[in-house]
């Protein structure tokens, strides 16, 4: 499920606990709710009888004034309170839930907000949204899993570079050598690989080495290599 838009997923989730089927309690707690966003009163507890009272309340909380982001977006979950006593309140009540929301002004509304990905998961399960829940779990990981790839694709090219730089660094050598006409004045066994890299420029190291007659290892070819261009580099 793709939800592209804040409007659009916050309305599916809203539409969606709307229809979540209360019981007695639970549904007298979820539409009390009403009556504390609209009134400045204190939150009367005694109106939570069973264990999911309070779920049930952040519920109709969530349907009256929250909004969050989809789930492909940055991470956002809101309420929007219209005074500060009911924001207090709400952070309380949700601190009683496992959950530490922070609060903002913003004009005449207070904010009661979660920036975190795994406490909106979290949160949203709580309410009852779990296939809700799960679409952001899923785009999170994914999320995670992307940035992964793109680490290691970042540091396999930074490698390809280096590597790629070093062997052109080690033809230039070679082929300067060969210009000045010091070539034929390295060592037997230098000029025999450096023969061997500059008819073979796409091997690699390893490959290199191995076309060595007698074969040699590849710290050995490296060794040599190095040795060229410092000869021909002063390096
Ligand atoms: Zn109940």
């Amino acid at each position: 499920m793709i939800h592209n838009n804040k409007q659009t997923f916050t309305a599916e989730i809203k539409q969606f606990l709307s229809s979540v089927k209360e019981k007695k309690c639970c549904k007298k707690a979820s539409d009390y709710a009403g009556t504390f966003l609209q009134e400045d009163i204190v939150l009367d507890r005694a109106l939570f009888k069973c264990a999911e009272c309070r779920n049930a309340f952040l519920r109709g909380v969530f349907i009256r004034c929250a909004s969050v982001n989809a789930p492909d977006k940055s991470n956002h979950l809101e309420f929007k309170l219209p005074n500060e006593p009911d924001a207090d309140e709400l952070v309380v009540l949700l601190k009683e839930c496992g959950f530490e929301a922070k609060v903002s002004k913003r004009r005449n509304t207070y904010i009661v907000y979660f920036k975190d990905g795994e406490t909106i998961f979290q949160l949203l399960s709580v309410l009852g949204a779990q296939k809700y829940a799960f679409d952001f779990l899923n785009t999170i990981i994914e999320k995670q899993i992307r940035n992964d790839v793109n680490r290691v694709q970042n540091c396999e090219l930074a490698n390809m570079q280096k590597t790629a730089s070093a062997s052109r660094h080690v033809m230039d050598a070679i082929k300067m050598l060969e210009k000045d006409g010091e070539l034929e004045n390295l060592q037997e066994k230098l000029l025999y690989t450096a023969l061997l890299r500059r008819d073979n420029p796409d091997l690699s190291l390893t490959q290199l080495a191995q076309i060595h007659e007698p074969a040699i290892t590849k710290s050995c070819v490296n060794h040599r290599l190095e040795k060229i261009v410092k000869i021909a580099f002063g390096e």
